[in-house]
């Protein structure tokens, strides 16, 4: 059986954030530029602090972002993913979604990333099983996971599984405490060594 390699999908796989303003105002007739929220994560962001239930709606941004197509591959993922997945390694999704809605996430993965990933799994702290990311991670048995998210990497490296954060504005400010974690500034070097080389050493 092959190694899992586990990947995150929101401003990883996909521009997840740029899709997100543009439903932002699509809905609220409200323009946010992309370069107020490089820097904070949305839940993060004053423009949204007052977005009352904003976890509902980005569950409805979600729906919308697939059923428009909006929700695009971020530049270079499609070629850098194909380049990722070798002999050694099943490819899968790890991303926050209703379980209901893995049949349109998997269907633009599919398009995106056509005969790419091996598996999408959902997590979600709004369904009865409140099931988080890092338990997803460890349940799937992943030997490596890919993330932006520091607060993620925090909790899937206390099960000993290392993880590479890709380093973004949002996250470039926030410290790093884990040996488990690689920060890493361009993710053309994320080859297949590069992974060996941090599961072997885990
Ligand atoms: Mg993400």
């Amino acid at each position: 059986m092959k190694n899992i390699l586990s990947i995150d999908c929101d401003n990883i796989l996909c521009d997840t954030a740029r899709a997100f303003l543009k439903y932002y105002k699509f809905k609220y007739w409200k323009e946010v530029s992309y370069d107020a929220i490089r820097h904070a994560y949305l839940h993060e962001n004053e423009e949204f602090s007052e977005f009352d239930r904003w976890r509902e709606a980005y569950y409805d941004f979600f729906v919308w972002a697939h059923d428009t197509w909006v929700l695009k591959p971020m530049k270079w993922s499609q070629e850098w993913i194909t380049f990722l997945k070798d002999a050694w390694y099943e490819l899968h999704v790890v991303t926050g979604r209703l379980s209901k809605q893995l049949d349109f996430t998997q269907r633009r993965l599919d398009a995106y990333f056509p005969n790419t990933f091996d598996d999408i799994h959902l997590w979600s702290d709004m369904t009865d099983e409140h099931i988080t990311k890092w338990v997803l991670c460890k349940n799937i048995n992943a030997k490596l996971h890919i993330d932006d998210f520091i607060h993620y990497a925090q909790e899937i490296t206390v099960e000993d599984i290392p993880v590479i954060i890709l380093d973004c504005p949002r996250n470039n400010h926030q410290s790093i405490d884990s040996s488990l974690i690689t920060r890493v500034l361009d993710r053309s070097i994320i080859t297949p060594d590069f992974v060996h080389n941090i599961v072997n050493a885990a």
